[in-house]
């Protein structure tokens, strides 16, 4: 089966991955096509019509593949779900450790093997005008190891974030790490976003918090 590739490059994971954390090496599967267009989309070349793009096996994606880790992104990878699930497999087999990043409009599979394969998964807040699209049934196959990942602007993402990770919480306690990623370019200063994580006591609930700043971007702006 040929799977559409918008590209294949080697860096580093400068968001979390659910591994060994920020900054670990990581070869990077980018599938082309997405299902949604959010506001703040910074992978326009993996969704754009007249983007051309690669149509390789797994094999021959998982023949360029140098690092023992790697990332799996988009676009959107379930876009492409049975060519994701044949490339899981082949890299399972490879002993590969493996994140998806996933934007959350779909249902999780059923993960075969937790240990390494791990997802992280976006859930859409409004400023990327995706909210809409975003319903936590899709999280139920999630194992205690995948992280669910928000995407913060401004003050109202902050308020829906932290009223939609206790609604997760509640539902799916088997799911342990949250990641708050504040855009922080245009918008958010990190100071007083810091201010309200220690104001609303975020760090006292039970469960992994990080805060994920985009490693990649701020050591240049590499991929
Ligand atoms: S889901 Fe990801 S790739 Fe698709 S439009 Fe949104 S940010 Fe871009």
């Amino acid at each position: 089966m040929q799977i559409k590739i918008a590209e294949i490059f080697e860096s580093i994971d400068g968001e979390v991955n659910g591994f060994k954390g920020i900054g670990q090496l990581s070869t990077f599967i980018r599938f082309g096509g997405c299902n949604l267009n959010c506001t703040w989309c910074d992978t326009l070349d993996a969704k754009h019509k007249d983007k051309r793009y690669s149509y390789l096996t797994a094999e021959n994606i998982l023949k360029k593949c140098i690092f023992p880790k790697i990332t799996i992104t988009g676009g959107e990878p379930l876009y492409q779900d049975k060519e994701l699930k044949i490339l899981t497999e082949e890299a399972l087999k490879l002993n590969k450790d493996i994140t998806v990043e996933t934007n959350g409009s779909y249902k999780i599979p059923i993960n075969p093997d937790w240990t390494k394969l791990r997802y992280i998964v976006d859930y859409k807040l409004p400023s990327s005008n995706f909210n809409t699209r975003m319903n936590i049934a899709n999280y139920e196959n999630l194992c205690s190891q995948d992280i669910i990942k928000f995407v913060i602007y401004d003050d109202n993402d902050y308020n829906i974030a932290i009223k939609t990770m206790g609604e997760i919480i509640i539902t799916f306690p088997q799911i342990n790490t949250f990641a708050l990623s504040p855009i922080l370019e245009n918008s958010l200063d990190f100071t007083i976003f810091m201010e309200k994580i220690r104001e609303d006591k975020i760090y006292f609930i039970n469960k992994n918090i990080i805060i994920n700043v985009q490693l990649h971007k701020l050591v240049g702006g590499i991929r």
